[in-house]
């Protein structure tokens, strides 16, 4: 029997009904919200075991409550580039949970910046952040801005006009953001400088992802994608297995991606394709990351550029065809839905071992299906890129302190928080009779912590 094959008892089928008529409702609601809607078919799928097991969330109504956001604040940015001409952009902060604490989680500047994105992602940041064990709680946040061919004073308007507004609504115990798609050093850097003055004091702790020289963390950087690996190597453990020799893909060549390639290719693996949104490169004899550095950090070109150092390698202009190349560990960490059904069966007909969301939301519900019934080992974004986010929490750590802790310190601290939340994901799908899955792992660990404490705290 696979892991989605089970006989549904009486009390399952009650549930999921309740499930079916709640997600009916939202869907009514906020009918237009693809993504959002997805995030939590997701959500409310996997849960149906600890709503059998536990009565009291049905009774308390907690579902509902916690799948509509505490508050969410949408504002213009207005901007002037270059030449004199001002462009309006949208801006947005969902701040969706603070059970467990002050608002966590990134701002992404991309033209496909909706109100269902920002939605699916603060929602999924919850659980992620009840994951960690850190005291955060779930936000998202950024705008439809597309920083790609903005000059840097361009990019600093922006940012400056985009914290004029937020800027009210965050502080170190408020909410903290951090960066995501599009936002990184340079831009945290700008809305850094114009929250401070705009405040007139030093809050360090407003914002993470900071540079070293004023608060930031060591190991920041690294953190989303050495995380990724580190799970995955927890993943591999349970079946007598490391990445000595695995034959890696990754799409992206961002900041999630590019770390998870370093990690992997430090414990041995091969990784032999990587993308942006333009195409892929593949080398079957393993990718040079250094060039790969080179193109994506230092010159901010494309990674069609790969091919004029490494004839060797080939270049594809349509990155959703990477999937079809034969791979022992898939890792997508570019953005949402980049694999479907038909990428999933694919790489589970060329022998796929592993399968790990380093992105959001990177697989379909369909595609995640595919990956379940064919028992290939299957890790959910809100565990498996929980790196990231727990690092900022160390770096919130750090600024209330006002220390600066070692880069050895933070990973020894990054490589026990994945691990713990691998046994936590494992330790709940096994509770909730779904070994293996560790999709309804994570989500039920990470929900019955901020649901019990919603309880506690008499939000209801
Ligand atoms: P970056 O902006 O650094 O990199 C994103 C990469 O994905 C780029 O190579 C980009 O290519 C590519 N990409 C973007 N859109 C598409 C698309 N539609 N099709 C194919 N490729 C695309 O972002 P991050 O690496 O920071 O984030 C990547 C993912 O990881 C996101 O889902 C993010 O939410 C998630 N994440 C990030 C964390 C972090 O700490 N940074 C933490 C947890 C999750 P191009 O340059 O052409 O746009």
């Amino acid at each position: 029997m696979t892991q989605l094959e089970r006989v549904v008892s009486k009390e399952e089928q009650e549930v999921i009904d309740y499930m079916d008529e709640l997600y009916e409702k939202i869907k009514a609601r906020d009918a237009h919200e693809v993504e959002f809607l997805q995030a939590t078919k997701m959500l409310l799928n996997s849960l149906v075991p600890v709503f059998v097991k536990n009565r009291t969330y049905r009774e308390k109504n907690i579902l509902e409550q916690l799948i509509e956001p505490e508050r969410i604040i949408t504002f213009r940015v207005p901007w002037i580039d270059d030449n004199g001409k001002t462009h309006v952009n949208r801006g947005y902060r969902v701040q969706f949970n603070s059970a467990l604490g002050p608002y966590k989680g990134g701002l992404r500047f991309h033209p496909s910046v909706n109100l269902s994105v920002m939605k699916f992602l603060a929602l999924t940041q919850i659980f992620k952040n009840s994951l960690t064990g850190q005291p955060i709680g779930g936000g998202k946040g950024g705008a439809d801005f597309d920083p790609k061919g903005k000059s840097d004073n361009e990019i600093m308007r922006f940012c400056q006009s985009f914290m004029t507004e937020l800027y009210r609504h965050i502080g170190p115990d408020i909410d903290v953001p951090a960066g995501d798609i599009g936002v990184g050093k340079r831009e945290v850097g700008y809305m850094f400088g114009q929250y401070k003055r705009i405040q007139g004091a030093y809050h360090a702790g407003v914002l993470t992802g900071k540079g070293l020289n004023y608060g930031g963390s060591l190991g920041r950087t690294e953190a989303t994608g050495y995380g990724t690996i580190y799970f995955v190597q927890e993943m591999l453990k349970d079946r007598r297995e490391d990445f000595k020799n695995k034959t890696v893909i990754t799409s992206g060549s961002g900041n999630v991606a590019i770390y998870a390639m370093e990690k992997a290719i430090k414990l041995g693996a091969k990784v032999v394709a990587c993308s942006d949104s333009s195409g892929y490169v593949y080398d079957r004899n393993g990718l040079s990351l250094q060039t790969i550095k080179r193109i994506k950090f230092s010159e901010g070109a494309r990674i069609s550029e790969y091919v004029k150092t490494h004839p060797e390698a080939e270049y594809f202009d349509d990155g959703s065809k990477i999937w079809s190349i034969p791979c022992d560990i898939a890792l997508p960490c570019a953005t949402q839905n980049e694999i479907d059904e038909a990428s999933a069966k694919m790489l589970v007909k060329n022998g796929v071992q592993v399968v790990a969301e380093g992105a959001n939301m990177p697989c379909s519900i369909e595609a995640i299906d595919v990956f379940l019934e064919n028992d290939i080992m299957f890790g959910p974004a809100q565990a498996v890129n929980a790196g990231g986010v727990a690092c900022s929490s160390l770096e919130m750590a750090q600024n209330s302190q006002r220390l600066s802790w070692t880069v050895e310190q933070v990973d020894e601290q990054l490589q026990k928080i994945m691990k713990t939340i691998y046994s936590n994901c494992k330790r709940a799908s096994n509770k909730y009779d779904h070994p293996g899955n560790l999709v309804v792992g994570a989500n039920i660990a990470g929900f019955t912590k901020v649901a019990d404490t919603m309880i506690e705290q008499g939000v209801i």
